[in-house]
């Protein structure tokens, strides 16, 4: 065998390194985003009802029609535009699947993907395996603001992607119109594909609104927009998404898809299209909701001397943590995990090249009282 490897900088993820390493110390695991509190009971129910009504073999590849009806439906009711669920909508599984597929099925090999960084860590791999290379622009190291002129200075003719997230994971950044006008400024008279990740759509805080490239003609005709269950229902675990794009971005996507996973969980596909129809409001508690958890744990932290940066949207709080010590952050997360019982995730595996002195580390508030308030209480004693 060739000792060879296609993805030389891949290891293993930061968030399965810090959740193993929670485990091993009995941190409180303020790590990898997940929610520690229960999935609406109707959701249990309809999966069970699902699989046991015998929906348990192959869904049709693009998603069951009932789902990809009411995500049109939902897609309308947030964004005033329906998208057409036969052609436009793709059941995948998770965001991850759909990332993946979007730049496999229009990356080619010896292109360019420009992404934003810190960015999510599935984009890079996923760049590479289709030969292409990744762009790193970075966005404003305080604010996470992205800088338009530097996206612009970073097109070539090579490039055949931009990458955008916001809500923006691991800062809670957010788009502005102003960015979504920039956006379509810089991308007008190009055939560059954006891929919007919105996968924190709905959780967005002080009255603001989500920026969906789907709001914006320009934009969602050169789009794959995507989102995920997981954060809309708090489980993460039952990987299943979706992405929206024009009938022809899809007829590629959906080429990827169907020899990649060919489709994805059916007992889920009919839990999430029975919860959609009968509680096609349950996205829109989502901001309130974990904007109090966002609220309370601010109010919590300044009994720390960890330094709260701005949470607009997502369920991650950065924290400065200079006042407390200056090892760099994959050190300072391994000792806090080590030596104070709380977990966290460095920043630095989010960038190609991390800002020299950085200082920060994402917490999770996507967690019951009882677990913030036994990580409050140690981070105290920093
Ligand atoms: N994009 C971002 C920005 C994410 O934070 C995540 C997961 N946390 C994903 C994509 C992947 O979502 P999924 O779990 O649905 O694959
Ligand atoms: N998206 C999750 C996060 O940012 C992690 C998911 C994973 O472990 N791959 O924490």
């Amino acid at each position: 065998m060739r000792p060879d490897t296609k993805l030389p900088k891949v290891g293993t993820t930061i968030f399965t390194v810090m959740s193993q390493l929670a485990a091993e110390h009995g941190a409180v695991n303020l790590g990898q985003g997940f929610p520690d509190f229960p999935v609406p009971p109707r959701l249990v129910d309809a999966l069970t009802r699902a699989m046991q009504a015998g929906h348990n073999q192959y869904a049709p590849m693009t998603g069951i029609p009932a789902l990809r009806q009411a995500i049109a439906a939902k897609t309308e009711r947030c964004y005033g535009w329906r998208p057409d669920a036969d052609t436009e909508i793709t059941v995948t599984s998770g965001a991850t699947e759909a990332i993946f597929n979007a730049i496999h099925a229009v990356v080619r090999a010896g292109e360019e993907v420009i992404v934003l960084d810190p960015c999510y860590d599935c984009y890079e791999p996923a760049i590479e395996l289709a030969g292409a290379t990744a762009v790193h622009v970075p966005l404003d190291p305080a604010t996470f603001a992205p800088d338009w002129d530097a996206v612009r200075a970073a097109i070539t003719p090579k490039t055949r992607m931009l990458m955008v997230n916001s809500p923006h994971n691991p800062s809670g950044a957010m788009f502005t119109a102003a960015d979504m006008q920039a956006l379509q400024d810089i991308l007008r008279g190009t055939d560059i594909v954006l891929l919007s990740d919105e996968v924190y759509e709905h959780i967005v805080f002080d009255g603001a609104r989500h920026e969906s490239a789907l709001l914006y003609p320009d934009l969602r005709e050169r789009s794959f927009v995507i989102s995920s269950f997981g954060k809309t229902y708090h489980c993460t675990g039952w990987k299943l998404g979706y992405a929206i794009a024009p009938p022809a971005l899809s007829a590629e996507f959906r080429k990827v898809h169907q020899y990649n996973v060919f489709c994805s969980f059916t007992p889920s596909q009919h839990a999430f299209a029975e919860m959609i129809m009968q509680e096609p409001e349950h996205h829109e508690q989502l901001g309130a909701f974990y904007q109090d958890k966002r609220d309370r744990f601010r109010a919590q932290l300044a009994a720390t001397r960890l330094k709260p940066l701005p949470v607009p949207g997502g369920y991650f709080q950065l924290v400065d943590y200079s006042a407390v010590s200056d090892l760099p952050d994959l050190e300072f997360a391994r000792w806090l995990t080590v030596e104070h019982g709380v977990t966290g995730i460095p920043l630095s595996p989010f960038y190609a090249s991390a800002p020299a002195g950085q200082r920060l580390l994402r917490l999770c508030f996507a967690k019951n009282e009882d677990t913030v308030n036994r990580a409050i209480e140690r981070l105290s004693k920093l």
